[in-house]
């Protein structure tokens, strides 16, 4: 059975459809990742996952919007594994969808906390990050809407990021979840936008919120103007659409003036904070950057 599930590793791997044939080389690269699958299973069980909070900003007047949930595991053994890792074999093994219903009602646990510590910064917003595989779950709507009842949180301060290729992918069924939780309420992103392919005609269609300008995008401003380009058509195509853009991994302040310059309203980014762990939260919000860095 184990081979059996090596070969179907492999030919997953290299693309849809295929077949691929057991040999022993399988086992050397591929035996730790079936060991990490069955340790990740065991860490959302064991509270071995934690969720660190990267602040969002307004650009103008610069004032602290929310935060975005990431998911952090510290593996007993091998120390910190990048969600780039854990999060893809999560969805690659069904864990997607525990890892997911965790975030969800972590963070709106935390959101609740900070909401009652900063009565002052009025509305803060919470960011999270589902998969397609989530929305494809019949029950994943109601299990949102059972969380925000059980912590009185608002449905409009939770804002659920969906990645733009992953829209693609799982379009009918995402569809459907989809407008579902905007009747909820809840809010609705589309993450690293810019990396999809997505038709304008097929954009427009979707219930969302706000557009995430992929940090690649970001990152390449200052190296290209077909970058530069490139972000000012998504700002401009967000505010024709009536969306809120926000965007991500500014690490200078060069990024910080250019995006000010192009009509960026939202940003998150190293420069402006790094994701932070709850208690460091917590001690922003007492005194909450008045100025960008
Ligand atoms: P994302 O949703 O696009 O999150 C932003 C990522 O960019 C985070 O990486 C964040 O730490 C990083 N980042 C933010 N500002 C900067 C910057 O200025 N420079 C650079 N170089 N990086 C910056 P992280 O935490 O490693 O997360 C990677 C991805 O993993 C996320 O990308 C998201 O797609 C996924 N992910 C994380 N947590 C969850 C989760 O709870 N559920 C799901 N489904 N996916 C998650
Ligand atoms: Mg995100
Ligand atoms: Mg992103």
């Amino acid at each position: 059975m184990r081979d059996a599930d090596l070969a179907m590793y492999k030919a997953k791997a290299d693309g849809k459809g295929r077949l691929a044939l057991f040999d022993v080389s399988l086992i050397e690269p591929l035996g730790s990742k079936l060991q990490l699958e069955a340790d990740l299973r065991r860490a959302i069980g064991e509270g071995q996952l934690s969720l660190a909070y990267q602040p969002l900003y307004q650009l103008e007047p610069y004032r602290l919007l929310g935060f975005e949930a990431l998911a952090r595991w510290m593996h007993p053994v091998c120390g910190a594994i990048s969600p780039a890792v854990f999060i893809e074999l999560a969805e690659e093994t069904g864990c997607i969808e525990a890892l997911t219903r965790w975030a969800i009602e972590e963070a709106a646990r935390q959101h609740m906390i900070w909401c009652h510590e900063a009565p002052h910064l009025g509305e803060l917003v919470m960011h999270v990050n589902v998969s397609g595989k989530d929305l494809a779950k019949p029950d994943f709507v109601a299990n949102v809407q059972d969380v925000l009842e059980r912590h009185a949180m608002p449905a409009r301060l939770l804002l659920l990021e969906i990645t733009e290729s992953v829209l693609m992918e799982h379009r009918d069924t995402a569809l459907r979840a989809l407008a579902e939780l905007r009747d909820l309420g809840v809010k609705l992103g589309i993450d690293d936008f810019g990396t999809g392919y997505s038709s304008l005609a097929y954009l427009s269609t979707l219930p969302f919120d706000c557009l995430k300008i992929d940090r690649s995008f970001v990152i390449g401003m200052q190296r290209s103007t077909q970058n530069l380009e490139i972000v000012r058509t998504i700002v401009s195509l967000a505010r024709t659409l009536n969306k809120d853009v926000v965007a991500e991994g500014i690490e200078t302040h060069e990024q910080l003036v250019r995006l000010r310059q192009l009509g960026a309203t939202i940003g998150q980014g190293y420069l402006l904070s790094r994701p932070l762990q709850p208690a460091q939260i917590s001690e922003l919000l007492l005194e909450p950057a008045v100025a960008p860095p």
